[in-house]
């Protein structure tokens, strides 16, 4: 018996890093998994890799047509959309007095506009469902405010907030949609953290002395994609080594 198993689950940004490591925990659990991403030979390799259960559909989330193609192929697949990981971000600096109105809205259509259009297709097959589990990846930089990267932490902030209003409309139907906020994981993303020459420092903050593994956050969003979340539903929860502890 899985965690998941019987369950449809579509992760967006899953060709690499954390959205990779929550499809193969996923499938590992009885899943059926379709990951998509903007990365398509990546996207299509990690599909590969990741055995049956594990298809991959080219995906930018920012384009609302392509949400329909993509949740409607699903569902007349596998009959179903159960879960939606609300995963793809980019995540760049952008400092107040040096970034342009195009630098801040790139970051908002991603991480904000992607992730309430994801909501948007889905919720009327979930309701219909009378069950589903949304889980939208935040950030601890939606928690508090992140000097530098003033656009991704707004868009991480108003993924917490439309969780918690969509959460609190569907909450009598079912269908439950809880936000993560992981601290820093080591995936590509962090990579920008090298190249502004501040990953040692960034990571000495960390209280537990470890950046995450994409894996410690999977399973946290195991856990909210599964039947033992049941009672969850416009929660953030919080893995960060303690950073805002
Ligand atoms: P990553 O860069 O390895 O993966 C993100 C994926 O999203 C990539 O495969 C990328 O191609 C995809 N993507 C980017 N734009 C897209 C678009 N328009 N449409 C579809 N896919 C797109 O980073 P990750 O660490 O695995 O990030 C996953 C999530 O976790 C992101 O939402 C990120 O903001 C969040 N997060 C990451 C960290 C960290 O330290 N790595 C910390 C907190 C939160």
């Amino acid at each position: 018996m899985g965690r998941l198993d019987d369950k449809v689950a579509i992760i967006t940004g899953g060709a690499r890093g954390q959205g990779a490591a929550e499809a193969k925990l996923f499938a590992s659990e009885g899943a059926r998994v379709v990951i998509t991403d903007v990365l398509e030979v990546e996207g299509k390799q990690t599909a590969h890799d990741l055995g049956d259960r594990v298809s991959f559909m080219t995906q930018d989330v920012t384009s609302p047509q392509r949400w329909a193609e993509v949740v409607d192929a699903v569902h007349s697949e596998y009959g179903s959309v159960d879960v939606l990981v609300n995963n793809a971000g980019i995540f760049a600096p952008t400092p107040l007095l040096a970034s342009s109105y195009e630098d801040y809205l790139r970051i908002i259509e991603i991480n904000q506009h992607g992730v309430f259009l994801g909501m948007r297709t889905v919720a009327p097959i979930m309701v219909a469902q009378k069950a589903g589990s949304i889980i939208n990846i935040s950030s601890i930089a939606g928690l508090s405010g992140s000097p530098g990267f003033l656009a991704y932490s707004t868009s991480k902030w108003a993924v917490r907030g439309m969780t918690r209003a969509a959460a609190k409309e569907l909450a009598a139907t079912g269908v439950r949609i809880n936000s993560v906020h992981p601290g820093i994981i080591d995936t590509p993303m962090a990579r920008v953290f090298d190249d502004l020459g501040v990953r040692a420092a960034v990571d000495q903050r960390i209280p537990n002395g470890r950046e995450a593994t994409a894996d410690d956050v999977a399973k946290l969003v195991l856990y909210l994609a599964s039947d033992d979340s049941t009672y969850s539903t416009g929660s953030e929860f919080v893995v960060d080594g303690g950073w805002t502890a």
